[in-house]
């Protein structure tokens, strides 16, 4: 569901804002220091009040992040909100594409796991059954087949479109899209469950064997 504009010329975060982007700041610090943000690989994003979004800003690298850098985007437009001279993430629209389709989804967790990375390769969405681990991305028990929707990575100039793609590609109750070849985007009500999802995905493609007839 999308919401209203942003109203606020002038937005600030508002104290649990503070305390769930500084959460954000150690979870881009974490998946840095696993090498899954070299470079300046890797985004992230925390839905804030009035129909904003906080997202981190482009080309910095992600574990020296800190709260007073996130850029005010209003949700509706994409548009940089206050007379800011900084740019947002590239990969915003992705953050973008599931705000707008998963209400529930309060932060975006972006980064390159690389066991998740090699796994995509094919484009093809990944599927996984009889593995524990897939309860902690939806499954109820591990008979059920878990799967993970593999997106066409973009070029820049493309990227516009990847918030109408996210929003097509989302499996009701999975909490995340890949992109192939590139790296996860994971949701969830505060960015250390983010995390764990990406960390429960990084572990199924680093374990995970398909079964050969
Ligand atoms: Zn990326």
């Amino acid at each position: 569901m999308m919401q209203a504009g942003a109203v606020n010329p002038f937005p600030c975060p508002s104290p649990l804002e503070r305390v769930l982007l500084a959460e954000l700041v150690r979870v881009a610090k974490v998946c840095y220091d696993r090498g899954w943000s070299f470079g300046t690989a890797g985004n992230f994003s925390l839905r804030g009040q009035d129909g904003l979004i906080w997202q981190s800003p482009s080309g910095l690298n992600k574990g020296d992040l800190n709260p007073a850098f996130f850029i005010p985007v209003d949700l509706a437009t994409a548009q940089v909100v206050g007379p800011l001279k900084v740019v947002p993430s590239l990969e915003m629209p992705v953050h973008l594409g599931a705000y707008r389709s998963v209400p529930e989804a309060l932060c975006v967790v972006h980064t390159h796991p690389p066991n998740l990375v090699a796994a995509s390769r094919s484009g093809q969405d990944l599927l996984f059954s009889g593995d524990e681990m897939q309860k902690a991305l939806g499954s109820g028990d591990h008979l059920q087949t878990l799967r993970l929707p593999v997106l066409t990575n973009v070029t820049p100039s493309e990227m516009s479109k990847m918030a109408e793609n996210t929003g097509a590609a989302i499996v009701p109750g999975v909490p995340m899209v890949v992109l192939a070849a590139h790296g996860v985007y994971a949701w969830g009500r505060t960015p250390l469950e983010a995390l764990a999802y990406i960390e429960a995905a990084e572990f199924l493609c680093q374990t995970y064997a398909p079964q050969k007839n």
